[in-house]
């Protein structure tokens, strides 16, 4: 079962247990880890669309008319650059007509704080849904700031969606978006002294984008 806090929904599955622990396990290839971040990511996305709204539309079936559902919302996603891309791709297979909006934020090594240096999203409407996509929401800072800038831009119903958690993260962005809700795949136990999550994966950017030796 989900586990649910103030406004954080941590997804259960059997699935994401198992491609979690591969995604983690140090010796894992950037191939596999492609593969598993992938399949925790597709259910995240299943997990955060399950507030769309849906609307009636007829069609006929090769046998008789009916009445069937589709998708009534106006989704854009915004992926934290860089390593929310490798959400994107797995979004992308689920809601392939969804606009895409990017945000550039660069960690500084040594104080862990975010720098903007790139802002590229749509015009976004009050009825818009935005998915801000960060696998890793260790200070919450990228995230933070993301939620703000898009709610600069006019964005209403936001939902923000991470792969694995700091408590300190979840911490601030609830405290500073009590009406955007998270859906993570864990919640770890600490930051550690250059704002790492631990346990944690390491550098999940790096590891999906096979950096790590560069
Ligand atoms: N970003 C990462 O990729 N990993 C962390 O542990 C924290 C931030």
């Amino acid at each position: 079962m989900n586990k649910h806090m103030k406004n954080v929904t941590v997804v259960s599955h059997p699935l994401i247990d198992h491609s979690l622990t591969i995604l983690r396990d140090k010796d894992t290839r950037t191939e596999e880890f492609r593969r598993h971040a992938d399949v925790v990511s597709k259910i995240l996305v299943i997990e955060a669309t399950k507030q769309l709204k849906l609307e009636d539309r007829k069609i006929i079936t090769p046998l008789a008319p009916m009445v069937g559902r589709e998708l009534k919302d106006d989704i854009i996603v915004v992926p934290v650059l860089r390593a929310g891309l490798a959400m994107l791709f797995a979004l992308r297979d689920l809601l392939p007509a969804v606009s895409v909006g990017f945000i550039g934020l660069e960690r500084d090594e040594k104080t862990a704080i975010a720098r903007e240096y790139y802002l590229k999203i749509p015009r976004i409407f009050s009825t818009h849904i935005v998915f801000v996509i960060d696998p890793m929401l260790a200070t919450g800072g990228s995230m933070d700031d993301t939620i703000l800038a898009v709610k600069e831009k006019g964005a209403k119903r936001i939902v923000g969606v991470s792969v694995v958690s700091a408590p300190e993260g979840l911490k601030r962005v609830v405290d500073h978006h009590p009406d955007v809700p998270i859906i993570t795949a864990a919640i770890d136990d600490h930051l550690n002294d250059k704002a790492y999550i631990v346990p944690g994966l390491g550098d999940f950017g790096d590891r999906y984008f096979g950096t790590e030796q560069l």
